[in-house]
């Protein structure tokens, strides 16, 4: 074992580098996100070169696709009182801001041997939905299944979100998901062998305005009915959870202590290495180019890696899916839309719950590493797959978190970037078949909370798909639904 350190900053030895080349990881996005270097404070100044030259050293690693990882904004460490005094027109849009990627690196990083030529099921998308149903078809013996990924395994909303997991929800479909979501994570580590870092600190709402105040007052009578303990506290019994919060303008909070917190990364890894070992071909840097239909159904799916013939084809491409579909001739009726979020240097652990603000949309929590995460959605951003990082961003939250937590005025911010979020018109998923060709199954629409979602949405999915038992999740939340009107609004969305 060495115990050279190659990133002082996040304790990342050579040998976690060189034990993530050998699992496969041959790009620098990868190995950060599966061994964490160059997270810390430096971001990468003292380790990015030193990993680069381990990988460019491996047998098979072409030197084109050694590739720095994308630098993140702000440039230096900067306090968040520093970014909360930036002037912001708050009626004017968003700019698209600083571009997530340096160049055109996936072409470099394509595998050169082909797709396999058939296959049962062909899940396009290598986010959590993707990865998490291949894991569950997969246990369930369906194990001819490969997941097509254009990019590396975390770069879609599944490698940028929050990581909030919580049972407080507007409809009981989605609590019920989310409970059995809650157990699958306790379970994840020892089925799985890897720490996904849940945290069950609770999430506490904070409503300013009468009206989300009694959304949380009813929501949470929903929540006690379904045996969610949720429980309506005024700001004194909400300061008592977090003394430093200022609640400045809160009328009321919701608060369940179940709720929590998860490191997404390794989740999105334990998923696809579980999924593997049993079979399923994870295949990434694979673009999905084309959708081939024959008599009313899907013959093959076209990549750049060549043509896959299969049996089901799943569309689980995120805020991309609209555009993956309209290769089949499907339109969809959800819309990306950027949203923001940051990370700051990691503090001593002093933040119990998640806390959001559902009038602004604002969330923060503190992450087992210390860092405080955090983000908020922007009523001008319009739609599209923008992932630009903006110093908009910077200043709104930064203003709207010190507002409440000035204590953090001090507190620097290490990095920001954004995803998109996958939104439908009723903030509900689209799943199930699709009308008129059948064998397309949709598993996209999971506006800013797929991520909890998913392992009991791709349990359910995989059950319903081996069994071939009716299951009314995929017929009341159908495509159909959107010309027929039968749509469920959710109305617990943050940002
Ligand atoms: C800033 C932010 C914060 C969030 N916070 C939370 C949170 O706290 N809790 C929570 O539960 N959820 C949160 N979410 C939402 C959550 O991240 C998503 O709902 C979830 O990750 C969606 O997973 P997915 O697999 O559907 O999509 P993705 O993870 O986006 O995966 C789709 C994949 O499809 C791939 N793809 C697209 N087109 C093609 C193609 N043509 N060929 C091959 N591959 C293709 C993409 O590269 C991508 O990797 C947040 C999202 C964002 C952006």
């Amino acid at each position: 074992m060495s115990k050279a350190l190659v990133c002082p900053c996040e304790d990342v030895t050579l040998d976690d580098v060189e034990g993530a080349i050998a699992k496969g990881f041959h790009d620098v996005e990868s190995i950060k996100r599966y061994t964490g270097f160059g997270t810390g404070i430096c971001q990468g100044k003292s380790c990015l070169n030193t990993v680069a030259q381990v990988l460019a050293r491996t047998p098979g690693v072409a030197p084109a696709a050694v590739l720095p990882f994308t630098p993140r904004p702000p440039l230096e460490p900067t306090e968040l009182g520093v970014l909360a005094a930036l002037q912001v027109d708050e009626a004017e849009a968003p700019s698209p801001g600083v571009p997530p990627f340096l160049g055109a690196p996936v072409a470099a990083l394509r595998p050169e041997e082909p797709v396999p030529a058939r296959a049962d099921v062909v899940i396009i998308g290598g986010g959590i939905m993707g990865l998490a149903l291949a894991h569950n078809l997969a246990k369930r013996g369906c194990t001819d299944v490969v997941v097509l990924e254009k990019d590396y395994l975390c770069a879609g909303a599944s490698g940028r979100n929050g990581g909030g997991v919580r049972m407080q929800w507007g409809t009981e479909a989605n609590i019920e998901l989310a409970k059995r979501s809650v157990e699958l994570m306790k379970q994840f580590a020892g089925e799985m062998g890897i720490n996904i870092w849940l945290r069950q600190g609770g999430y506490l709402f904070l409503a300013k305005s009468q009206a989300i105040a009694e959304r949380l007052e009813r929501n949470a009578k929903l929540h006690n009915r379904h045996g969610v303990r949720t429980e309506i506290l005024s700001p004194e019994a909400a300061r008592e959870l977090v003394p430093q919060l200022t609640l400045k303008d809160v009328a009321l909070a919701a608060y369940h202590p179940e709720d929590g917190v998860i490191f997404p990364w390794p989740f999105l890894w334990g998923y696809a290495h579980s999924a593997r070992k049993r079979g399923v071909r994870v295949e990434t840097f694979t673009h999905v180019t084309g959708l081939l239909r024959s008599g009313g159904r899907l013959a093959a799916v076209q990549t750049d890696r060549g043509e896959i013939a299969c049996q089901t084809v799943v569309l689980a491409s995120g805020a991309w899916s609209p555009q993956v579909a309209q290769l089949a001739g499907v339109a969809l009726p959800n819309q990306p839309h950027r949203h923001e979020i940051l990370s700051t240097e990691p503090l001593k652990p002093f933040l119990g719950p998640l806390v959001s603000l559902l009038d602004s949309g604002l969330y923060f929590s503190q992450s087992m590493r210390g860092e405080i995460v955090g983000g908020m959605g922007d009523p001008r951003e319009p739609a599209g797959l923008e992932q630009g990082s903006t110093l908009r961003f910077l200043g709104r939250f930064a203003r709207a978190l010190t507002e409440q937590l000035p204590v953090l005025g001090k507190v620097k911010v290490l990095r920001q970037w954004a995803g998109c979020y996958d939104v439908t018109p009723d903030n509900n998923p689209i799943l199930g078949r699709t009308p008129g060709l059948e064998n397309l199954l949709q598993m996209s629409g999971f506006v800013g909370h797929g991520f909890m979602m998913a392992p009991a949405v791709a349990e359910r999915m995989a059950e319903w798909m081996v069994s071939g038992q009716a299951d009314d999740l995929f017929s009341r939340f159908n495509l159909a639904r959107f010309s027929s009107g039968t749509l469920e609004r959710e109305d617990m969305i943050i940002g």
